[in-house]
């Protein structure tokens, strides 16, 4: 028995080894990504539930490692979150996001409300107003066309300052969406506070929408949206009763596979030359 406690710790400091080598290592190489530009947007289509029009793009982040291919951002983004890579990581996608935005409506293609999450990390960053202000100023971007996407776990664990700087972002004609809704707890007083323009229905609702209890989430997150002058998204709508169902609650906005998957800049443009925009 002595033994095995003895064992039961060396496997334990081994595993913490390696998980702390893993992330060093990780750390390493997204900082050369970084410097290789090795990270890329794939944008997916917002759609206007009502006519299908194209509204707007969510821009999501990849990253295309020489060895491990294709990366999906929730194996990276927590441990650049963990490490300071978030910040230059973000302020990345930021840049890259606004200057697409820009380039698609000087193409004449679409001037879409292009759609960026936001760390928290990033908003502790006390250059992160100045620096979005460089960006909107040298871009020419209309801020009206920018939103920022903040899960609502993640807003509720942001401090005061925090949401003073959304405010501000808000205040100059950047919307705010509050993403995952239903998967915190945030309270309907929080909600009133919150400085922001839209609900984003999480998926795990819209996968539930044919059970009972399911379809009166939905009904009832619209329903408080709506009295909070809120704007309502749906996220992963896969199915055209999917579609059906949320058109009658009266949700405005949705994204999900049945539109379209997030797709890399030449496809998106190629699905914009076939499909009517706002
Ligand atoms: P999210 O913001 O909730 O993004 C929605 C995720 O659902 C995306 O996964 C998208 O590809 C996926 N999705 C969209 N429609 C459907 C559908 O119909 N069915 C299914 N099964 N999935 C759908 P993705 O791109 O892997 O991103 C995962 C998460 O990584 C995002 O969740 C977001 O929290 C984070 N993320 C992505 N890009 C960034 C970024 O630039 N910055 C930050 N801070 N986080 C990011
Ligand atoms: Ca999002
Ligand atoms: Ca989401
Ligand atoms: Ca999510």
């Amino acid at each position: 028995a002595k033994n095995s406690g003895k064992n039961r710790f060396k496997f334990f400091t081994e595993s913490l080894h390696k998980q702390v080598i893993g992330e060093i290592q990780l750390e390493q190489d997204m900082q050369r990504a970084l410097k290789n530009d090795e990270f890329e947007l794939y944008f997916q289509p917002k759609t206007c539930v009502k006519d299908g029009r194209i509204v707007g793009a969510e821009a999501l982040v990849r990253w295309n490692d020489p060895q491990k291919g294709l990366v999906p951002p929730n194996d990276f983004i927590p441990a650049a979150e963990k490490t300071g890579l978030m910040v230059p990581l973000g302020d990345w996608v930021l840049k890259t996001a606004i200057e697409q935005q820009v380039a698609w409506k000087e193409q004449g293609l679409a001037d879409l409300h292009i759609s960026v999450n936001l760390s928290p990390v990033q908003l502790i960053d006390t250059l992160f107003d100045r620096k979005l202000q460089t960006l909107i100023n040298q871009s020419g971007i209309n801020p009206s066309q920018l939103d920022i996407e903040m899960t609502e776990s993640q807003f509720m664990e942001n401090t005061e300052q925090n949401l003073n700087s959304l405010a501000a972002m808000r205040e100059q004609g950047i919307t705010i969406s509050l993403d995952d809704f239903g998967t915190g707890y945030s309270s309907l007083a929080y909600l009133k506070k919150f400085p922001i323009d839209t609900l984003k229905i999480d998926k795990t609702f819209i996968d539930d929408y044919a059970t009972e209890s399911g379809a009166i989430f939905i009904e009832t997150i619209v329903k408080i949206a709506h009295t909070l002058d809120l704007h309502v998204v749906a996220e992963g709508i896969e199915q055209e009763a999917q579609l059906n169902y949320i058109a009658q609650t009266g949700c405005e906005t949705y994204q999900g596979y049945y539109c379209s998957a997030p797709l890399p800049v030449a496809e998106f443009e190629a699905f914009l030359k076939n499909h009517p925009s706002t």
